[in-house]
C-alpha cells in the first residue's frame, strides 16, 4: 500500500513537471494558459496533497490562482451530497465553509472572501458539468462523477491528449497531427446508465410541437425518412440530474439547440422551455 502511493506519489510530479516545462517551452497557445491548471487536473490528481512549494510553482506558471480555486470542489460537492444532492447556495456554501475552515491555515481567512471563493469555485464546477443551477439560487448535482485525488495513469494520457489537442499552438498541432497519421484506433470499455423514456411522452412533446423548435422557433432543419419534421426531445431537468420523464419536463427542439441545452443549458433558456412544456399541456 505505501509503495503504491509512494509511485502515484511519483508520477503526480512527473506529470506536474511536464505540464510547467512545457508552459516554458510555449507549446500551449497564450491564451490558453489561464485554464490549464483546472483542466489537466480535473480527475487526475489532488491539488492538496501537494506540497506548498509546488501549488506556488503551478500558480506561478499559469499566472493565476486557479490551483486555490480547485481545493473548493471538494468541499462543495461533498457539501451537496450531504443533503442529498440539491440545496440553496447559502446552505451550500455555510457547509463548504464549515469543512475548509476545519483546516487550521485557512481558519483566519475572512468568510466573504471564502463565500466568493466558493461561489467562483462553483461556476467552474457547473461548467464543466458537475453542477448545474436551476432554479437560481439552487445547486444541483448534475450526477457526474467527481473523484478527488485519484490518479490513474491510465486515463492519465488520454486526458493529457484531450487537453493538448484544445490549447496547444498551431504549429505543434500539426507536428502532432503527422505523428498520428497511421495510427491505430484504440478502443476502451466504458459503462453508461442509459435512460429509458416513456415513448408517449416524447411523441406528445413532438406533436405539440408542430415542427417548430420550441426554443428558437425556428422549422426543423430537414425531414426524416418518413417526412416528418426533424426534432429531437430535451428533458429540461436533465434525467441524469433526477429529472422527470413526464410531459411537462420533456419538449421539442432542433438538433442546433439541443446541443445547445447540453452544453450550456442557460438559465433563461430553461424559463422558457418550462413555458412552453406547460403551455404543451394546456392549448
Ligand atoms: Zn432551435
Ligand atoms: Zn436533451
Amino acid at each position: 500500500m505505501r509503495d503504491m502511493a509512494h509511485e502515484i506519489g511519483l508520477k503526480e510530479s512527473e506529470a506536474i513537471h511536464e505540464i510547467i516545462k512545457n508552459i516554458e517551452e510555449g507549446v500551449y497557445r497564450n491564451e490558453a494558459v489561464s485554464d490549464i491548471t483546472f483542466e489537466i487536473f480535473e480527475g487526475l490528481m489532488d491539488i492538496e496533497s501537494l506540497p506548498e512549494k509546488k501549488k506556488q510553482e503551478i500558480e506561478k506558471a499559469t499566472h493565476i490562482g486557479r490551483v486555490s480555486g480547485y481545493r473548493f470542489f471538494s468541499p462543495i460537492i461533498n457539501s451537496l451530497k450531504e443533503i442529498g444532492g440539491s440545496g440553496k447556495s447559502s446552505e451550500v456554501v455555510f457547509r463548504a465553509i464549515e469543512k475548509i475552515t476545519v483546516d487550521k491555515k485557512e481558519s483566519s481567512l475572512n468568510k466573504t472572501k471564502l463565500k466568493n471563493q466558493i461561489e467562483r469555485a462553483k461556476g467552474h464546477l457547473s461548467k464543466y458539468g458537475y453542477i448545474y443551477s436551476n432554479p437560481i439560487g439552487v445547486w444541483n448535482l448534475t450526477g457526474k462523477n467527481w473523484e478527488s485525488g485519484i490518479f490513474s495513469s491510465q486515463n492519465y494520457n488520454e486526458t493529457k491528449d484531450k487537453f493538448d489537442a484544445q490549447y496547444i499552438t498551431d504549429e505543434e498541432l500539426i507536428k502532432r497531427v503527422k505523428q498520428s497519421i497511421n495510427n491505430v484506433v484504440k478502443t476502451t470499455q466504458i459503462t453508461t446508465n442509459i435512460y429509458k423514456r416513456n415513448h408517449y411522452v416524447t411523441q406528445f412533446a413532438r406533436r405539440k410541437a408542430k415542427g417548430t423548435c420550441q426554443l428558437c422557433e425556428e422549422t426543423a432543419p430537414f425531414n426524416d425518412r418518413e417526412g416528418r419534421p426533424y426534432l429531437e426531445t430535451h428533458h429540461i431537468v436533465w434525467l441524469s440530474a433526477g429529472g422527470d420523464d413526464s410531459a411537462e419536463n420533456v419538449v421539442a427542439l432542433c438538433p442546433n439547440c439541443h446541443a445547445k441545452m447540453h452544453i450550456l443549458n442557460v438559465d433563461s433558456d430553461i424559463e422558457k422551455l418550462k413555458i412552453k412544456a406547460g403551455e404543451n399541456l394546456t392549448a
